[in-house]
């Protein structure tokens, strides 16, 4: 490596903007003329919404949801005005003004989020801009069926509204067999009989894999753009996007019966080669992990592969971040979020 931070650093992280734009080319592409939005909350899912963003936005994309509104203002000197940033969580009393300051667009979730944006419009004499959400499902975030009936009944609460969009969010849209799939179709689409005409959005990475009728008029993929894999047990149409790589920082030879780490949880069943490597929580691997490093059992690597100084892959596109998830009992998007900020950062390919 050339770069001299990376030849010192002890653990590179290595994240391909190139890899983030091809894979939301292929969203647009499978979902045709319909808008394709990017989902960069919790900083672009670990892998940095400053950097990503930008570049997708330069691959064509214009609009950007994050979750809070924290997020949204860091972003939106990154982003030139013409791009769209909303915010999922919505506002509160306190925030509203912050959000039309901003330039930033807040998706609405219940009644008294809907009440609170039309009263500053009317104070500010403007029509606001809005996304509308409703709850098909989910159970978490949006107007729930009694709400949205009170909204069908009461359109003028929306006058002073600028509805950009009317949002639902699928539950297990990455399982295709599952009904509640078909279920909250049916619902979002009772939903928008109701309402007033306005542009609708409803799938995320995996939503756009489960046909047409998904898509409506905007897609909000987040996961599938950082590569992680959107529809269970099929391959994975996107690319990867990271590679972590840990130095060696020691070797030693332990005899067997001897123990390893904090707590002693593993212990060498033979005469083991034992190296410490430069990377901290986030990997799972046997043993415990001590804040910084990992213990892996290297007996059977050969010795010149292993010197110490030496950079080994942990993670890359033949150890998928899927992979890395199912191993540890999770999904891939909390091995993605969980990576941190405490490697050194390349990101290439921009
Ligand atoms: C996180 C999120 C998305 C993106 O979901 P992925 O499964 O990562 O594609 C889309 N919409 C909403 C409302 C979300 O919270």
């Amino acid at each position: 490596m050339s770069n001299p931070e990376q030849t010192s650093a002890s653990a590179v992280l290595t994240i391909d903007l190139g890899a983030i734009c091809d894979n939301w080319r292929t969203l647009k592409a499978k979902v045709g003329g319909v808008e394709c939005a990017a989902v960069v909350k919790a900083d672009a899912y670990g892998l940095g919404a400053a950097k990503v963003g930008p570049a997708l936005y330069r691959a064509g994309c214009r609009h950007f949801f994050v979750a809070h509104l924290n997020e949204a203002i860091a972003l939106r000197p990154v982003l030139p005005g013409d791009a769209a940033l909303y915010v999922l969580h919505g506002i509160h009393p306190d925030s509203e003004r912050d959000f039309v300051t901003h330039g930033v667009v807040p998706v609405l979730n219940s009644l008294v989020q809907v009440k609170a944006w039309g009263k500053l419009a009317r104070e500010r004499g403007v029509r606001l801009p809005a996304v509308l959400q409703v709850d098909t499902g989910m159970a978490r975030l949006g107007l729930g069926c009694e709400e949205l009936e009170t909204l069908a009944e009461a359109p003028g609460m929306l006058s002073e509204i600028d509805l950009r969009l009317i949002m639902s969010h699928l539950v297990s849209a990455e399982n295709q067999a599952e009904v509640i799939n078909d279920l909250q179709l049916a619902r979002f689409r009772a939903a928008l009989a109701r309402l007033p005409k306005a542009r609708a959005s409803l799938a995320n990475s995996s939503g756009i894999f489960l046909g047409r009728d998904y898509h409506f008029d905007l897609v909000r993929p987040g996961a599938a753009l950082y590569g992680v894999a959107p529809i269970a047990g099929m391959p994975n149409p996107v690319r990867p996007v990271i590679k972590l790589e840990g130095r060696v920082i020691q070797t030693r030879w332990i005899a067997a019966g001897n123990a390893v780490g904090y707590s002693h949880t593993w212990t060498a069943p033979r005469r083991s080669r034992i190296a410490t490597v430069a990377v901290g929580y986030c990997l799972p691997l046997v043993g415990n992990v001590s804040m910084d490093t990992v213990t892996l059992d290297v007996t059977d690597v050969p010795a010149h592969e292993l010197a110490e100084g030496t950079l080994i892959t942990l993670a890359d596109d033949a150890l998928h971040v899927d992979k890395i998830a199912s191993r540890a009992g999770t999904i891939g998007y909390e091995v993605l979020t969980r990576l941190g900020n405490r490697y050194l950062r390349s990101y290439i390919n921009d």
